[in-house]
């Protein structure tokens, strides 16, 4: 067997691996179509509307040219990238015909659509060389309603086959949890992970926008999911958490410091954290704001960090910001804060990544590249600017995979060619992060198999 062959995909989001095939046919086999919840995204995002209604209706007619003009417009394409309302506008396609999409729909038709779309996206791993695939999924926030258990026991007993049927890939599931409120599924997570198909919920998950929603806030969260693991072994969850894959919100320095919170707090991997290792000088000079309480939050870091932070070259002036913490203080809690970033402060960002890294490495947590994902909704159009770089460089622990293959038309073995191509890296670096996904695979972080 071939190393190509044990692929691990440790990032996917299982509706994110539909195939635009797959998503025909089932569109094509739909009854009711919720069009106008698509089309009103489309027209927001992109201020058109595509004509995927009269392309589904021609491909039921039999007309041969339908499912490429229909992947066209489906895919999240280098084209429309750099804005998440646009593919989220185009992902909207993926849900208004899902009964899924739909919760309180009658569970049998979750059952079977469920089932059905799972079966296809381990055929297309099997086409495409993965050997063990880990899917993410996000429900509601109790996970317990009549439509959550549907979806839930159908793919928790199709990925628990072990001993059972033909070879395929290993499956596991990540459940994604709310970050307003991750307690909210707890009860259901903990009785899913003990219970009979508990081996195949190998770790929790975060997902969706990260804006205003500090990795501070689950501090507690992170401890509890910590002491079920070590009262649970053979069960333990793994912590994925993405973050500094956003950050419009906030200035670079606390974008940076999101990652490194969320590794300290315990996250055995991280997803994207292109704050972390993307070249600030991608951004140029330019203005950012963020909330004064989010400043002061960035100014306690550098008090608490400054004897790291003056080693990597960052200068860190104690009095100045003492007296900024005093004034920030006594403004109102909605206040605002502007940052302006010269080529100096945005060289001065690099010496803090660098910090950073050398803090989340020590954590062994791993970081989740994922190239073409970052390149579309990341918005990082120059290779050279990609965080893989210093990442590598910087020696952490990192992992390749496709975020979600369907919507982006790209395989693992395609992110694996981009990164060892980008970074000169070749076959060996190729080889080494084939092995690097085996053993940053969920069920092994957390101990509970070994590597091997
Ligand atoms: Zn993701």
């Amino acid at each position: 067997m071939t190393l190509d062959r044990v692929l691990s995909e440790l990032h996917l989001h299982l509706y994110g691996c539909i195939r635009p095939e797959a998503l025909l046919r089932h569109l094509a086999g739909c009854e009711k179509v919720r069009w106008q919840e698509y089309e009103e995204a489309m027209a927001a995002a992109y201020g058109e509307v595509p004509p995927v209604r009269e392309i589904v209706e021609r491909y039921r007619q039999g007309d041969a040219a339908a499912a490429a003009e229909f992947a066209g417009l489906f895919v999240f394409g280098d084209a429309d990238a750099g804005d998440f309302g646009r593919f989220q506008a185009k992902f909207r396609l993926l849900v208004v015909a899902s009964a899924l999409g739909d919760r309180h729909g009658p569970p049998e038709a979750i059952r079977a659509e469920v089932a059905g779309f799972a079966a296809g996206v381990r055929a297309d791993h099997v086409r495409h060389g993965v050997g063990y695939a880990e899917h993410r999924i996000m429900l509601g926030r109790g996970l317990d309603s009549p439509g959550e258990r549907a979806v839930l026991d159908t793919l928790l007993a199709a990925y628990d086959r072990d001993g059972a049927g033909p070879a395929g890939p290993a499956e596991r599931l990540a459940l994604s949890l709310h970050r307003a409120d991750p307690w909210a599924a707890w009860d259901r997570v903990r009785e899913i992970a003990l219970g009979p198909h508990g081996a195949v919920l190998t770790g929790v998950d975060f997902c969706h926008v990260e804006e205003g929603h500090p990795p501070k806030d689950v501090a507690e969260f992170f401890a509890e999911v910590r002491a079920f693991n070590d009262a649970h072994p053979e069960r333990a969850l793994a912590i994925l958490y993405h973050v500094g894959e956003s950050f419009r919100d906030k200035s670079l320095e606390s974008a940076v410091r999101w990652v490194q919170e969320a590794a300290e707090l315990g996250a055995h991997r991280l997803g994207h954290a292109i704050a972390l290792g993307v070249d600030p000088g991608a951004y140029g000079p330019h203005t950012r704001t963020e909330s004064a309480a989010e400043r002061l939050d960035q100014i306690g870091y550098d008090l608490r960090h400054r004897e790291g932070l003056r080693a990597a070259g960052v200068r860190v002036d104690p009095a100045a910001l003492e007296e900024e913490r005093a004034r920030l203080a006594a403004l109102p809690g909605d206040a605002v804060v502007t940052v302006s970033y010269d080529r100096d402060r945005l060289a001065e960002v690099r010496h803090r990544q660098d910090y950073a890294m050398s803090r989340v490495r020590a954590t062994g947590a791993v970081v989740e590249v994922c190239p073409t994902s970052n390149r579309r909704i990341g918005g990082i159009a120059d290779p050279a600017h990609h965080p893989v770089h210093r990442f590598l460089a910087a020696g952490l622990p990192v992992v390749v995979s496709s975020d979600d293959p369907g919507i982006f038309g790209t395989t693992l073995a395609a992110e694996l060619d981009w990164v060892c191509e980008q970074t000169g890296g070749g076959a060996e670096l190729r080889e080494h992060l084939i092995r690097a996904a085996r053993r940053a695979r969920s069920e092994v972080l957390t101990g509970r198999v070994r590597a091997d």
